[in-house]
């Protein structure tokens, strides 16, 4: 039995005022949430803050990137263990807007899932086609590759320490979400690559759902048999719509 995962993905979004007001909310009515796992993953900035205001909750708190590299000269890089010190349990790895805006390819994103393990910390690594490679009938061979690329760098077993999200690109953002039958096509693909690799990591890595998952679709897309939570971009700067994702999760 994997235990639900809902992470949220703040992006580059608040400042100290909204984050603690959206903590607020969120502590508020987390106590409802008690069979499912609870994260938020802050701009790095914030992190402090984040900790100071969630330490004794049961939420718990995460990075956006991590850097390959452990210290030293690489001007505005964050290491693993710096994000360690302020207590964050997650790091997510890989995410589209990183791949598409900074260039991260496979292979730098598996050193980034081997650098946030040796931090101690639970790597997110996030999976994705764009709109373009869905059309041309690619989605398994780019999921595929992106899984192979860490499963090469990393080890079976080093990936089975960590959770996957599917994260359709053309999905982030834009309001279409995947029908609860798409997504749950491209998990059980995720599962059975694992499963090719090693059974028993398969049976107990989680796989998340991230791309416009809302109140309103959360519930259909976390009853398909391999969707077990989701990493949620917009609706996690809502406390209540955060709150109400992490309900529908919590079972
Ligand atoms: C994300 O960026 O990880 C994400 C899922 O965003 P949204 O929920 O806004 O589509």
């Amino acid at each position: 039995m994997r235990q639900p995962l809902v992470a949220g993905n703040w992006k580059m979004n608040g400042s100290r005022a909204s984050i603690a007001e959206l903590l607020g909310g969120l502590k508020a009515g987390i106590g409802q949430v008690t069979a499912a796992e609870v994260a938020v993953c802050a701009p790095a900035v914030y992190i402090a803050d984040v900790q100071s205001q969630l330490d004794g909750t049961s939420i718990k708190w995460g990075g956006q990137d991590v850097s390959v590299y452990e210290s030293g000269a690489y001007t505005g890089e964050i290491a693993g263990s710096m994000l360690a010190d302020f207590g964050c349990h997650f790091v997510i790895i890989g995410h589209s807007e990183r791949r598409a805006y900074h260039g991260e390819t496979d292979e730098v994103v598996a050193q980034k899932f081997t650098a946030a393990r040796a931090a101690g910390l639970v790597p997110i690594l996030c999976v994705g086609e764009t709109l373009e490679e869905r059309e041309q009938g690619i989605t398994e061979e780019v999921v595929g590759r992106q899984l192979d690329a860490a499963i090469k760098h990393c080890g079976i077993a080093m990936v089975g320490e960590g959770v996957i999200a599917y994260e359709p690109v053309w999905a982030i953002g834009t309001g279409k979400t995947a029908t609860p039958e798409m997504a749950q096509a491209v998990h059980a693909f995720i599962r059975g690559r694992l499963a090719s690799n090693d059974q028993a990591v398969a049976d107990v890595v989680r796989v998340l759902y991230g791309g416009s998952m809302n109140p309103k679709n959360a519930a259909e897309l976390v009853a398909q048999a391999d969707i077990d939570g989701g990493l949620i971009g917009g609706a996690s700067l809502k406390p209540d719509d955060f709150l109400a994702v992490c309900s529908a999760a919590n079972s």
